[in-house]
């Protein structure tokens, strides 16, 4: 009987060391928190799909950006328009979508330092009439696509006074591609977007180019709860590592390559 007790001691020693050990590695893994970032991947190279994976400059920042802060991250792909509003009320963590920071914006949330520059370019149909930023009118003869809700879309929306073309003029899509879409069927004449996506837009449909001038000069930077200041120090550190260790350029080059 009391050989048996003995048994049954080690036994039940080894039993607690062994959900110790295992119970200890899944109690870290359950502490390793979620960075939820939202963003719109219709936007190349930033963030678009391959397949079911999400890929671009974006997905990789905000990945290093995760290790860093050893959390997982998870991808919320949402409409464009629905980031700031998920950011704010806390659905999301931070967006990460190519999104310029405005004064606008930054009455909702706040920003973190800026990683890249963006700059709002024209498509036109190739052989148009539309040579220069000059032939841009807003007098009712052209339509102007964008992405709802995008910069292009702000200013392109707002009175001649401050260099827009009109709200009439301007027709809203979901995303890039379907202005692109409507650009080569001749439901709009030109379409402001930034130009990264442009390029990649512009070389995978044919009968496209760019205008050779700068709409507008923007800077990129990921959105943050404006109470999480917490967070939007630890992502501007992170950033600023990330931009020491050159991998921020290195992310960039790999889909921007240098010419
Ligand atoms: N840079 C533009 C903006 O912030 C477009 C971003 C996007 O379409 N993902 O509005």
């Amino acid at each position: 009987m009391k050989k048996f007790l003995k048994v049954t001691a080690v036994v039940m020693v080894f039993a607690m060391l062994a959900c110790f050990a295992a119970c200890g590695a899944d109690d870290k893994g359950a502490e390793k928190g979620t960075l939820v970032m939202a963003t719109n991947a219709a936007f190349p190279p930033y963030e678009y799909k391959e397949g079911d994976a999400f890929v671009g400059i974006d997905i990789e920042i905000a990945q290093a950006i995760a290790d860093k802060l050893d959390m997982t991250l998870e991808i919320k792909d949402v409409e464009f328009g629905s980031i700031i509003g998920g950011v704010q009320t806390g659905k999301f963590d931070m967006g990460i979508a190519g999104m310029t920071v405005t004064d606008e914006r930054l009455k909702s949330v706040n920003f973190s330092t800026s990683y890249a520059t963006g700059i709002q370019v024209v498509i036109v149909a190739s052989g148009s009439d539309i040579k220069s930023l000059d032939d841009l009118k807003g007098d009712g003869s052209m339509k102007f696509g964008v992405q709802q809700d995008t910069t292009g879309d702000i200013y392109a929306s707002d009175t001649a006074e401050n260099g827009g073309y009109g709200e009439d003029n301007v027709i809203r899509y979901k995303t890039g591609a379907d202005a692109v879409q409507a650009l080569k069927a001749g439901k709009v004449q030109a379409v402001i977007i930034d130009n990264e996506p442009a390029k990649a837009f512009v070389e995978a449909n044919e009968g496209l180019e760019i205008l050779d001038a700068e709409w507008a000069r923007e800077d990129y930077a990921i959105a943050i709860a404006k109470e999480n200041t917490e967070l939007l120090e630890k992502v501007n550190n992170a950033l600023a590592e990330l931009k020491d260790e050159g991998k921020l350029a290195e992310i960039i080059n790999k889909y921007i390559p240098a010419k």
